[in-house]
């Protein structure tokens, strides 16, 4: 292959950082070309010179000056962007092969489907993007011809484990032969808490994974379990497989990340150890495998593998994940953007934790009967995921 010309949105973050990594391996095969941050303009500053990019965007002129200070004199500096715009842009820039998604949350929809619309490689961390606009993002993928490969540990590892020569950003039905995805979950740090200690737990707390070292409100979507829903959304728009066949299992150690189950009885897995270098570097290479800088698992030294049913009691917000899927797709927004609201809040130490759940629930009664809403365009999500907002900024007060 020749060398990929890449765009990391959200280089600063978790994902970013990984990716970053495993792109300096390999420097005959992959370049950076450019990176964004919304924060930590200085961590920005150190990988643009690291790496060599070309571009970065940032979101104002603060920031852009916060950059220019922190770049080191007599180096010549890179092409600097601004603002939400400059993100979309540069993700279609024709110099751009390829596409890492890796800003949280819905902020990163409209620069991942942008890269969609252009055609690119498309390598997806971002699952909200497809959480508020599956339809319209797989829609985008298909008509322009863009490579989707999934970041996120579950759908990378089922994607690894679909049948031979099988593209999401090809397939509007289920790959023939297979019965059911077996999505698995850690159950966070709060598998086992008594559930009466989970009002008073902090934020440190929630965001301390046993097994993954991630961003902190993927960290309490893993608590919550919302992230698993999520996920199930997710999938079901990856693999145009209905809800009903996609099944979440809990699984501890996080070593298993994910299986696919055929019709004949078989039920295939991808191990490894925690580390998303591993899927980062899949999507990488794809159709090759390159080195990733992690480690291999010894079985031998695990021991063991358990497996056990999710609690609906213990994890409410699985429970409104799958009421909202059955409800629609502007259910699907309101779910995603009043968990984005309510995490914020929790992260900032002005809401329990225990009210996360009660806020989206709360957020999707209001929006009841937007649920099953037209969403066919980028302009309309963004609408309803605003209104989404509103409703559960207010629900928090
Ligand atoms: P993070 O918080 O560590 O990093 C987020 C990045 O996005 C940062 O670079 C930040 O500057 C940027 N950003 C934040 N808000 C922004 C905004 N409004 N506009 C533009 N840029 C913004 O998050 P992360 O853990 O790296 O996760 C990134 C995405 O990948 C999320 O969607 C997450 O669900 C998904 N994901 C992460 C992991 C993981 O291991 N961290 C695993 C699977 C999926
Ligand atoms: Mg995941």
């Amino acid at each position: 292959m020749n060398t990929q010309r890449i765009c990391i949105l959200g280089s600063t973050g978790s994902i970013g950082v990984n990716t970053l990594d495993v792109i300096a391996r390999h420097p005959d095969t992959l370049s950076v070309y450019a990176l964004s941050a919304h924060s930590r303009i200085e961590r920005l500053a150190e990988q643009a010179r690291a790496s060599g990019a070309q571009v970065v965007i940032v979101p104002d002129d603060a920031a852009r000056r916060r950059f220019e200070q922190a770049w080191p004199a007599g180096r010549p500096l890179p092409e600097i962007r601004l603002g939400a715009q400059s993100l979309a842009d540069t993700a279609a820039d024709p110099q751009v092969t390829t596409v890492m998604a890796a800003i949280v949350g819905a902020a990163g929809l409209p620069a991942a489907l942008a890269a969609a619309r252009a055609g690119k490689r498309l390598l997806l961390a971002n699952k909200e993007a497809l959480v508020a606009a599956g339809g319209l993002f797989m829609a985008a993928v298909r008509e322009h011809g863009a490579e989707l490969l999934p970041i996120d540990s579950e759908h990378n590892a089922i994607f690894q484990c679909m049948p031979a020569g099988y593209r999401s950003s090809v397939s509007q039905q289920p790959a023939a032969g297979v019965r059911r995805l077996l999505l698995t979950a850690s159950g966070g740090p709060f598998r086992t808490t008594d559930l009466a200690l989970l009002d008073s737990v902090t934020p440190d707390q929630a965001c301390a994974h046993p097994n993954w070292s991630m961003g902190r409100k993927i960290s309490v979507d893993s608590a919550t379990m919302l992230n698993k829903g999520l996920e199930v959304i997710e999938a079901h728009w990856l693999f145009a497989m209905p809800v009903d066949r996609i099944q979440v299992v809990i699984h501890p150690q996080s070593m298993v990340h994910s299986m696919v189950e055929y019709d004949d009885g078989s039920i295939l897995a991808q191990l490894g150890q925690p580390d998303m270098r591993t899927p980062i570097a899949y999507g990488l290479g794809f159709p090759q495998r390159i080195d990733s800088g992690v480690g291999l698992l010894s079985l031998a030294a695990l021991g063991r593998l358990d497996f056990e049913e999710p609690d609906f009691l213990r994890f409410p917000c699985l429970r409104l994940a799958y009421e909202a899927m059955r409800a629609g797709q502007g259910a699907c927004v309101a779910l995603n953007a009043a968990n984005e609201v309510a995490v914020a809040r929790f992260l900032s130490g002005a809401l329990g934790y225990t009210r996360i759940p009660r806020i989206i629930e709360g957020c999707l009664e209001r929006m009841a009967g937007r649920g099953g809403a037209a969403l066919d365009s980028l302009e309309a999500v963004l609408a309803l995921d605003g209104e989404a907002r509103r409703a559960a900024a207010d629900l928090c007060m």
